[in-house]
């Protein structure tokens, strides 16, 4: 079974924007949080909002407290005013795309013209974009309601940001050939027109159309409208939980796609689940592969050994020989770190990444006991290689532990590391940079000077700092160098670009991730450019000696990410074990081209 998600599913940028609005007051406020109506048309989301304190205010009450929120349908303007007038704070989350139809109406209302929305009269946002009117306002959902309004001499006739493009066209046809004096404008918004569109071509690909999003919501049930009608199997659902399996389970091809209101989890928990289902259905061996590789994300392992190989290429690269305990260090250090780190991310994991919250939840106890075991070995490498490294490896542990502790709650700013915004994706990488290459660095040189000091023995200090000015400006310095920018501008990549994919759980969660921050655009273009300067320091430092041969071959592991990564960005943003799973591999692959080449 082919299985495949719609480049334009979920949220739209107006039903997005007005999400984090909602999500980053209520993050920031202790106030009382209502949204005028509700925020948008999906039950999960609407739930997931109220959980946050969020509430939805039917009516306007004489005396108001706290702040209200204004749907990204909006409001009519005397609402919008009275809000403010009986004392509360107004943010306005309504679309920008909407606000521009609400301008076009009130400016030519002002000039004398008449006002046709074509739309539903019932839905918010024609009754806000009514509420904009100065003169007459007329609503039309067909051409013959539009044909019984009576002649004006000036009109202005807009649409419904969600309609169907074909009654537009079909009014506007009429409007030219019969009122040369009205003004029509196209208000549908592009969003909803490539939604339909997008529609219609993954109908006639596929043999089932999944349409996840609300029962109340008009763009979304228009989209089931649009995919039944090409006479495809088509299932309107809210959540996965309604799917009825057995319908589709003799079908080829499936697509999803989402309405403009339906959150990203949603719609991972349904590709998730239904590849999972025909996964159970397929052949043995494939059923084997695939549950294999969500075992290794899920339980850490493919990045405990993603983080072996790269400790390894970067050894390589710095021209170290005997680099097994480098490696098992880095393995067991990782491990029981991303371990500890799953563990705290539970409640987000639910909305991000379900599959790996229902792993952590269920196995707490013995995924705890394997942290502590994979921290002990760690250890227990270090201590055998120098008292020095034990305690760079301590110093570490304990600060990847204390992130996610309320540790700093004595200083009344910032309760834990992990509140320190954006800090995730900085001390991630910091972290991986330190344990695949500056300590396998650090170990290479006590023991090719031999230095005691390491061992705390006294008389070795001097020894270490007669050197050490040779050393700082050593090749071998340099190499480390290199190897960390590489090392460290990959993982600071792999981090920021899972940051994006998991932004919407992130925001109800209230982690502040550098992608949340600096948004997805600007996170986009980040990591391209960190992947392009790696690749020159890794090509250059190669060409110039600085660091092994190897280094030309392992310059391309940006190149073949930065590539994923731009494909993913043009095809959609969903994540899924598929995509962890070919990101983390980056890793594994290091290592295998330097043990090649
Ligand atoms: S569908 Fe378009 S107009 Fe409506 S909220 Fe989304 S972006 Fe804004």
């Amino acid at each position: 079974m082919k299985i495949s998600i719609a480049k334009n599913a979920g949220f739209c940028m107006g039903v997005q924007r007005a999400v984090n609005i909602a999500l980053d007051a209520s993050n920031n406020t202790k106030e009382p949080l209502y949204t005028f109506g509700p925020l948008i048309h999906n039950p999960q989301v609407l739930e997931m909002l109220k959980n946050k304190g969020i509430l939805s205010l039917q009516k306007i009450p004489e005396k108001g407290k706290g702040t209200v929120l204004i749907r990204a349908h909006g409001v009519p303007l005397n609402e919008h005013e009275l809000l403010e007038k009986v004392g509360f704070n107004v943010i306005n989350a309504t679309c920008p795309r909407v606000i521009s139809v609400q301008k076009i109406i009130k400016k030519h209302g002002k000039a004398g013209y008449e006002t046709i929305i074509i739309g539903d009269r019932n839905h918010p946002e024609v009754k806000g974009l009514l509420g904009y009117v100065s003169k007459n306002g007329y609503t039309v959902s067909s051409l013959k309601e539009f044909k019984n309004l009576p002649k004006f001499e000036k009109a202005v006739v807009v649409a419904q940001t969600t309609q169907d493009t074909s009654l537009f066209n079909q009014i506007k046809k009429n409007t030219q050939n019969n009122y040369p004096k009205y003004k029509i404008f196209n208000t549908i918004c592009d969003s909803t027109e490539k939604r339909q569109k997008e529609v219609r071509e993954i109908s006639e690909k596929n043999d089932v159309i999944i349409v996840i999003g609300g029962k109340q919501s008009g763009n979304t049930r228009r989209l089931a409208q649009i995919a039944a009608s090409t006479g495809k199997s088509c299932f309107h659902i809210e959540n996965i939980s309604e799917l009825d399996f057995k319908k589709i389970s003799f079908k080829d091809s499936l697509a999803i796609t989402a309405g403009a209101s339906t959150p990203n989890w949603i719609i991972n928990e349904a590709y998730g689940k239904i590849k999972t289902f025909f996964q159970k259905n397929n052949n043995l061996f494939y059923s084997f592969v695939l549950q294999t590789r969500d075992f290794l994300l899920k339980t850490n392992i493919l990045l405990s050994l993603g983080a072996g190989c790269l400790t390894y290429a970067c050894s390589r690269m710095q021209g170290f020989e005997h680099n097994l305990p480098y490696v098992f260090l880095a393995m067991f250090y990782i491990l029981s770190m991303q371990i500890i780190n799953n563990l705290f991310t539970i409640k987000s994991d639910k909305y991000n990444n379900p599959k790996r919250a229902y792993f952590y939840e269920k196995n707490k106890k013995i995924l705890r006991i394997c942290a502590g075991i994979s921290g002990l070995g760690g250890l227990y490498i270090t201590f055998h290689l120098s008292i020095f490294s034990f305690f760079i490896f301590m110093a570490m542990s304990i600060l990847g532990f204390s992130y996610n502790l309320k540790f700093f709650s004595f200083f009344k700013i910032k309760r834990r590391i992990k509140d320190i915004s954006g800090s995730k994706t900085i001390f991630i990488a910091g972290a991986w940079g330190i344990i695949t290459s500056v300590l396998p660095f650090l170990l290479h040189q006590s023991s090719i000077f031999n230095f005691q000091f390491l061992n705390l023995k006294p008389q070795t200090l001097m020894d270490f700092i007669s050197v050490s000015p040779f050393l700082l400006f050593s090749r071998q310095t340099l190499a480390m160098v290199s190897v960390f920018v590489f090392s460290t501008g990959l993982v600071f990549s792999r981090t920021i670009f899972f940051d994006i994919l998991e932004m919407q759980g992130n925001r109800i969660t209230g982690k502040e991730t550098l992608a949340i921050l600096i948004g997805e655009k600007k996170s986009l273009k980040i990591i391209k450019q960190v992947l392009i300067l790696i690749f020159l320091v890794c090509f250059l430092s190669a060409s110039i000696g600085i660091i092994q041969k190897t280094g030309f071959v392992l310059a391309f592991l940006p190149v073949l990410m930065l590539f994923l990564i731009i494909y993913t960005e043009k095809n959609n943003l969903f994540s899924g074990m598929y995509l962890y799973f070919i990101i983390e591999l980056h890793f594994i692959i290091a290592g295998i081209m330097a043990v090649i080449f």
